[in-house]
């Protein structure tokens, strides 16, 4: 591959590092899956070959498991279905997605080799397991997988050591890519891409990886493009430069960020961020009102408490009591108001969930309220080219022009609009959705500016109709973790 070259990264074993310098919004690579699985809880809904969210699907008449946009997906995808079709179709139980995985895995290599293109940098075998640094829990679920994917695996396909597929098991636990739909809103599956995971983790990386679905609509068969990840600079990358993506969310303190990524990827993070700690402080910032702070013990007494809020605004949510979360949220922020400063991580994440459920219930002027404090909190927090920040951003502008307040809604989309062009590229179905709700939103403001009745006016009528689709669904669901593994 011409733009990067596998190095020694020492302590952080194999990386990648840039043959030649990068902007943001430079493409490094693309890589298509080498297997992919949809999440065995989205089965019926999300297309089994192009990962796209649909609401009718056509199912496979063989193993009725599968299923897909259309014929099209399904012939593009019955290469990599056949021997599943069969092995599902003689089990009483479909198996669950991490073996699905593993499975489809071995008879991707069992057909095509270790390396299946010449761009590949590394096979799956030479990627670490780190089955030895597993916990027992940890350990008892893989044997679980092991033993129900052997009893999965057909006779009549290469038969592997345990060890082997111990080994596959290990590499999916370290190394899976969480696939979302063609919104990005929501993850839907998994997959194995090799030269992604030799892109080592930095709490502020340079880079930023997303699924583009590509397209399956031109007539002529020959001009689809198949779905790949792509890794994309989100800053100037000089020639020799380590290649970085985030595994975890930065808005976590760096002691939280390296707990997660020791459990769930057995490494100690000694990234700059981590080992000095940036943004600790503003993440669990304290208010100042008029050069006082609250007491340590007023301090204690409201994180403590936010913990507790945290913990049953989210068994409310799952549960969708929402106007119940909605109660929990205010009472939480009426206590961290005087205490807490508005970058404090416990303040964001009770924030964010007041802004979703309300949007979702349709109370927006509220919800943008919410939204706009989230957001100011955001940009002092992640860097400027963030995927994170840009979706935040659409969905609280988003949130605002349903609320009428088209002049913060409209700056707030033109942000999140820049953003996107760098972290997801002018091609992904997100800032096509974005550019077309950018259109709108300038060409009411123009309005609004010319002539405020009139505005008022259309909006009322136009709140009647149906509102554009790419913005109900911008505000139904959100999830914020779309890097590997759940
Ligand atoms: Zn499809
Ligand atoms: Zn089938
Ligand atoms: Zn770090």
């Amino acid at each position: 591959m011409e733009n990067v070259e596998v190095f020694d990264a020492l302590n952080k074993g194999r990386g990648l590092r840039a043959t030649k310098v990068f902007k943001a919004g430079d493409v490094i690579f693309t890589e298509p899956s080498f297997a992919a699985v949809v999440f065995d809880s989205l089965s019926q809904q999300v297309c089994h070959t192009c990962f796209r969210h649909q609401d009718k699907l056509h199912r496979c008449s063989q193993c009725r498991f599968a299923h897909y946009c259309d014929r099209t997906c399904q012939r593009a995808g019955w290469d990599e279905h056949k021997q599943e079709c069969a092995a599902i179709k003689k089990c009483s139980k479909v198996p669950n997605e991490t073996i699905r995985l593993a499975a489809r895995a071995l008879w991707r290599i069992e057909k095509d080799g270790s390396i299946v293109s010449e761009g590949q940098l590394t096979t799956l075998d030479q990627l670490e397991d780190h089955v030895a640094d597993m916990s027992a829990d940890g350990l008892k679920e893989l044997k679980g997988n092991v033993h129900n994917f052997l009893d999965y695996w057909p006779h009549s396909s290469q038969q592997h050591e345990v060890d082997r597929v111990s080994h596959i098991f290990g590499v999916i636990k370290c190394n899976a890519f969480t696939l979302s739909d063609q919104r990005g809103l929501q993850a839907v599956g998994v997959g194995l891409f090799p030269n992604l995971s030799l892109v080592n983790h930095n709490c502020l990386p340079n880079c930023t990886v997303i699924l583009n679905h590509g397209s399956q609509t031109a007539l002529n068969p020959l001009f689809h493009t198949q779905s790949r990840i792509e890794l994309r600079a989100q800053e100037r990358i000089s020639q020799g430069e380590e290649l970085t993506v985030s595994y975890v969310d930065l808005l976590n303190v760096s002691t939280d960020r390296q707990q997660l990524l020791k459990q769930q990827y057995f490494f100690d993070c000694t990234c700059e961020c981590c080992s000095q700690h940036l943004k600790d402080d503003l993440m669990m910032a304290i208010k100042e009102v008029n050069g006082k702070k609250p007491s340590d013990l007023e301090v204690k007494e409201v994180t403590q408490l936010s913990l507790k809020a945290l913990e049953k605004i989210e068994k409310a949510r799952v549960e969708g009591n929402y106007h119940e979360v909605v109660n929990l949220c205010k009472e939480c922020l009426e206590k961290q108001e005087l205490v807490l400063a508005d970058t404090h991580l416990y303040k964001l994440r009770v924030l964010s969930t007041a802004s979703e459920v309300l949007s979702y219930l349709h109370y927006f002027s509220e919800a943008a309220d919410y939204a706009r404090r989230m957001v100011e909190g955001y940009m002092k927090l992640y860097p400027p080219n963030n995927a994170q920040l840009g979706m935040a951003l659409m969905r609280a502008g988003v949130t605002h022009w349903h609320a009428g307040q088209i002049e913060v809604g409209h700056s707030m989309i033109c942000k999140a609009y820049g953003i996107l062009m760098i972290t997801h590229g002018p091609t992904h179905s997100i800032t096509k959705d974005l550019e077309a709700i950018r259109t709108q939103t300038e060409v009411e403001l123009r309005l609004f500016q010319q002539n405020k009745d009139a505005y008022y006016n259309m909006r009322e009528t136009a709140l009647k109709k149906v509102p554009m689709s790419a913005m109900a669904e911008v505000i139904q669901d959100s999830i914020k973790k779309l890097f590997r593994s759940k």
